[in-house]
């Protein structure tokens, strides 16, 4: 057992905006372009899925071209000092490209691919999805990303390192998708919390807030917090 003090940082789609990654909700997010239940629904699946995998498979390309940011970068590096659980609400992996070891993606992970009738997965490397593109059990290949309505992944590992965290940093999040936004809830009380978002409109009782850029603040105040010595 490791006798470093336990950072968990959950992120949302804020952390990856200076990467280049639209927000969701933001002016000029995708839902300004499109409709949820056009794109991200199990019934626009059903109705209209080559919509709904170029949708994907367009976000998926911006993914691949996307390079960390220092937010990313600060979260991996603090490995040195902490035993870091990431939690993330993103379907990227700018988590992982920045060398973070241990990231729950509650939603997903948009370079996957899933079989429409199991729980296989599949790398994509470098391939979109297209229609036609079939599983071995012979069903329709999906994004493996959860869609509204459908579970989510990891809670109880997510939930269960919140719970230990002596540090828990929420980073770029609008904290309005539950059940994930529900997870700083599992934190304890004597828990150091701290949130960094571009707004300060949600802010869950007893965290510290700092306002502004993921990518210039989280360096400065994972460097802040105290390492054992
Ligand atoms: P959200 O769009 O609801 O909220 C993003 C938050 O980040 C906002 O509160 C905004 O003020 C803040 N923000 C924007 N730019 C920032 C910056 N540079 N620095 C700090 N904060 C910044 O996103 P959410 O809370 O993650 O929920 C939306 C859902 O959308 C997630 O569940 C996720 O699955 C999905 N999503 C993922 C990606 C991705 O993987 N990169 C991108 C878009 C949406």
């Amino acid at each position: 057992m490791s006798d470093k003090p336990n950072l968990v940082v959950l992120t949302g789609a804020g952390i990856s905006a200076e990467s280049g990654l639209s927000t969701f909700r933001d002016n000029n997010g995708l839902w300004n372009e499109y409709s949820v239940y056009e794109v991200a629904t199990p019934e626009a699946w059903q109705q209209n899925p080559e919509l709904v995998l170029e949708f994907y498979n367009q976000r998926r390309r911006e993914v691949r071209q996307a390079q960390p940011n220092a937010a990313h970068q600060a979260i991996s590096d603090a490995e040195a000092d902490f035993e870091v659980t990431v939690v993330t609400q993103n379907v990227d992996n700018l988590h992982e490209r920045a060398g973070s070891s241990q990231v729950l993606h509650v939603h997903g992970l948009i370079t996957l691919a899933r079989s429409s009738i199991n729980e296989q997965v599949f790398e994509l490397h470098d391939k979109d999805i297209q229609l036609g593109d079939h599983c071995p059990a012979g069903s329709q290949l999906r994004p493996h990303v959860v869609w509204f309505g459908e579970m989510v992944y990891h809670m109880d590992a997510a939930a269960q390192a919140i719970s230990k965290a002596d540090y828990l940093l929420v980073i770029g999040t609008s904290l309005s998708v539950f059940p994930a936004a529900g997870l700083v809830d599992e934190a304890p009380v004597e828990a150091h919390k701290a949130l960094i978002n571009k707004e300060a409109d949600n802010v869950p009782p007893g965290f510290e807030v700092f306002q502004g850029s993921a990518a210039q603040l989280t360096p400065q105040i994972l460097q802040a917090y105290p390492k054992q010595t």
